[in-house]
């Protein structure tokens, strides 16, 4: 579906991939000019074009085909993909790379007070999260029936405001876990950066170019090893 000749990345506008992703695209060569507030970058060196959109819109541009490839973190991948699958839509992609950047977990934390002792203590609790799908994949496998509510942002101060009985959100430190009163009971999936591709055939020249990019992309994660 992306006709243009010109090969097209969605990286995330503003956010945590944002930078070590252009940083990255930047180390190989590709020269960037990104003004604030456009949706489209075009690079003056080579026949490339960044789409700079929010992390949650990447999956589906790329499984759509309306990208030919991007940078995104596999939690925001995987859940997208079984939202899709739910929904009888298309959710194929190729995985590239896995990139050294972007790390976390995706991971269940309870009220500190809270008497927990082991998974089956969520049996029939709320569980509030912005990540439904996977956390239903994983009470599924637990045998768990706890119920998800959908939250897209403060996840963290559910339990206090009365929304939820646990979390499950993505954590790194753990620090803000902690300033909300909250401890880290179980990890549920651990993520970080991928670069992925459409699953549909490309052009040669676009496939080419693919071709000569990864190599590079190599050589500058294995420099900062
Ligand atoms: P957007 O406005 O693009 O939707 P966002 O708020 O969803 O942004 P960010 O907080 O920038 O997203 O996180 C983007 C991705 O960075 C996450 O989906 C995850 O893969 C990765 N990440 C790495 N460490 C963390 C962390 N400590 N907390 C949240 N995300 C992290
Ligand atoms: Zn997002």
């Amino acid at each position: 579906m992306s006709d243009s000749k010109r090969l097209r990345i969605a990286v995330q506008k503003k956010g945590r991939l944002s930078d070590d992703s252009i940083s990255l695209l930047k180390a190989i060569g590709i020269k960037l000019q990104i003004r604030d507030r456009l949706l489209i970058a075009h690079s003056t060196n080579q026949p490339i074009d960044l789409l700079l959109v929010r992390d949650d819109d990447i999956p589906g541009l790329v499984m759509d085909g309306v990208v030919d490839m991007g940078f995104i973190g596999q939690n925001e991948l995987e859940e997208k993909m079984l939202e899709r699958q739910a929904a009888g839509k298309q959710a194929e992609y190729k995985e590239l790379r896995r990139l050294d950047y972007g790390g976390c977990r995706l991971s269940l934390a309870v009220p500190n007070e809270m008497d927990y002792q082991g998974i089956q203590s969520l049996q029939g609790k709320k569980v509030a999260t912005t990540y439904p799908y996977l956390l239903e994949r994983f009470f599924k496998k637990e045998n768990i029936n706890a119920s998800t509510v959908m939250l897209t942002g403060s996840v963290e101060v559910a339990p206090r405001a009365g929304v939820a009985d646990a979390i499950c959100d993505l954590v790194s430190t753990g620090a803000t876990l902690e300033a909300n009163g909250l401890q880290e009971a179980d990890e549920i999936f651990v993520s970080r950066a991928v670069l992925i591709q459409q699953a549909g055939k490309l052009s040669e020249e676009k496939q080419a170019l693919i071709n000569t990019l990864l190599p590079r992309m190599d050589g500058v994660t294995q420099a900062k090893e």
